[in-house]
């Protein structure tokens, strides 16, 4: 079984999608770690994030098994992750792993913008979680606070409704729901509350499959 959930930065899609795994004994895969992955590798050695081709290159040599690091969930990384994650070529290169991915047994839990529309489009659950901008801006800078980064909320606003103009209008796998994707907006609900929605629409599909 697969499960997509999409949704904007920060709308807490993550922290969801790791719970729903664990819970049923599934494999997750944060797909937005991916393209931050990419932009680090240009920041890495000094090449702009203008350079289509440098990042279609390291999109097709990424080292998948570096996912963890740390400084790839930084508030600038996003910001780098979301400029060439619009460029084809790159998301052309990641295609092949996520829909592998997808394939693990007994099943597997992917989070990103494109899951139920790209890279998974036949997932039996499909989840687009939402947030206002305001509520996602606050939880991200409580955690990024909490991991010791110096920013304020004003700026995570700014740059959560930078990256969904973006996501939302770029012309290669803009981030939008899929026609049979269930919506669930989080405004007001907590982690646990999240979980138990999602949990229930899980089982929901389970008991008819
Ligand atoms: O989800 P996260 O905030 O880590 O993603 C960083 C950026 O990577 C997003 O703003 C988006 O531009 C891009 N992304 C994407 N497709 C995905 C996951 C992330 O384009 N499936």
């Amino acid at each position: 079984m697969i499960i997509a959930i999409d949704g904007p930065a920060a709308s807490g899609k993550g922290t969801l999608g790791k719970r729903l795994a664990d819970h049923l004994g599934f494999a997750h895969l944060d797909t937005g770690l991916l393209y931050r992955a990419v932009a680090s590798v240009l920041l890495g050695q000094g090449i702009p994030l203008t350079d289509r081709d440098a990042a279609a290159d390291a999109a097709r040599n990424l080292d998948v098994s570096h996912l963890d690091a740390p400084d790839l969930r930084g508030a600038a990384m996003g910001e780098s992750a979301s400029v060439i994650s619009a460029y084809q070529p790159v998301r052309d290169a990641l295609l092949a792993f996520q829909r592998q991915f997808g394939s693990l047994e007994p099943g597997a839990v992917l989070d990103g913008r494109d899951i139920g529309t790209v890279v998974c489009p036949d997932a039996e659950v499909k989840l687009f979680i939402t947030a206002t901008p305001e509520e996602r801006a606050r939880r991200r800078h409580l955690e990024l606070v909490r991991r010791g980064e110096d920013v304020t909320y004003e700026t995570i606003l700014t740059d959560i409704r930078r990256r969904d103009e973006r996501d939302i209008n770029r012309a290669t796998a803009p981030l939008k729901a899929a026609a049979d994707a269930i919506t669930l907006d989080t405004t007001n609900l907590d982690a646990d509350g999240a979980f138990q929605a999602a949990l229930a629409i899980v089982d929901r599909k389970r008991s008819k499959t």
